[in-house]
């Protein structure tokens, strides 16, 4: 099978491609590099069967080959990031919407399948949990830079139903809850690279607001697999589907957890909203998927637990410290 993955080179992009590889596929990725990085697929870049194109999917003549020579394509390329978003509102919208417009437009000259992946922001500030595909979406204005990705992506989720339902484009919707692991970077404001960075170098740990407001995490690889298994199930056409973990933990709670883990001597310190992001920022204080839907369908349950996450992404930072700085990794004992 031939795949195009757009941000192939990105956190989530680069996991699928290499699981593709494993499986004997063919990867082409298209990726500007504009949150992804060569570092994510330089271990794969030279494996036969993987071709990578640096350029934007708004980039309408290679987007346009590339969905032509693929049987199906994963739709990752997007601004991500809370960071990103409440610093370059103007890209974050662009990136999203022109994006996605690139890829279905393509896609529906032959109806190859596509996977659109949103995000759990698109719930907004629902407070009833946990959230099932159906339920309504509360936003919040539109002079709060926030929800302008909640909207975005939203607004790319409508756009996939519609060519399903107008154009008969086979499209799905996978919806990701706060995805974490190895190769994830904190540059755009994740939490969880965030904190093992702090913890293992010593500095402060920030915990934004006062820490009560909780997520759910899932270790890339659940969710690799679930997206792998849904752009192939027949009915996952013209669905949304919720991906993500059960195991709901406050930020406090993870400060905590990664500290102990790390044995890291850093304070745990809190950041008031409005200096961690801009004056007015709101925050969602609960974000729980309901993923019956998902596991009705594919079978689906996360098999990483928070400290398995933990580890993993604990690991990852330490190999690059060591490897920065030339000498062993740190010891994280107490
Ligand atoms: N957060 C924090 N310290 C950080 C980064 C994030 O306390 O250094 C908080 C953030 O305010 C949010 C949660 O951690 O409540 C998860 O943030 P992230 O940006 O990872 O994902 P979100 O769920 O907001 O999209």
């Amino acid at each position: 099978m031939k795949v195009l993955i757009t941000g192939g080179a990105g956190f989530i992009g680069s996991h699928l491609a290499e699981q593709h590889l494993k499986r004997g596929d063919e990867v082409y990725i298209i990726d500007d590099l504009s949150t992804g990085s060569m570092e994510n697929i330089e271990h794969i870049k030279k494996q036969p069967g993987f071709h990578y194109n640096l350029e934007s999917v708004t980039d309408h003549r290679l987007t346009a080959e590339l969905v032509d020579l693929c049987d199906v394509i994963y739709h990752l390329a997007a601004a991500v990031g809370v960071r990103l978003i409440v610093e370059s509102p103007v890209r974050t919208i662009e990136t999203n919407i022109r994006g996605t417009e690139v890829v279905l437009f393509h896609a529906a000259k032959k109806r190859k399948r596509v996977l659109i992946t949103s995000t759990s922001e698109v719930y907004g500030k629902r407070d009833r949990v946990p959230f099932h595909e159906d339920d309504d979406l509360v936003m919040g204005p539109t002079n709060k830079g926030r929800w302008s990705y909640a909207c975005s992506k939203a607004i790319d989720e409508f756009l996939a139903i519609a060519y399903w339902k107008e154009k008969k484009v086979p499209t799905v919707i996978a919806r990701l809850f706060n995805t974490v692991g190895p190769r994830q970077t904190g540059r755009y404001g994740m939490v969880i690279p965030n904190f093992v960075r702090q913890a293992l170098s010593g500095e402060d740990i920030t915990v934004f607001g006062d820490g009560t407001q909780s997520r759910c995490f899932t270790h890339v690889f659940d969710v690799v697999a679930a997206l792998m298994k849904l752009i192939e199930h027949p009915h996952a056409i013209g669905e949304i589907y919720n991906v993500g973990g059960d195991y709901e933990v406050s930020i406090l709670q993870l400060a905590e957890r990664i500290k102990e883990l790390t044995g890291s001597t850093s304070k745990i310190v809190f950041l008031p909203y409005d200096k961690a992001y801009e004056e007015g920022f709101e925050d969602m204080q609960k974000r729980v998927p309901d993923i019956s839907k998902i596991r009705k369908l594919i079978g689906y349950q996360p098999n990483f637990s928070l400290d398995e996450i933990l580890m993993s992404v604990i690991e990852y930072q330490r190999q690059k410290m060591a490897n920065r700085n030339g000498a062993p990794a740190p010891i994280a004992f107490r």
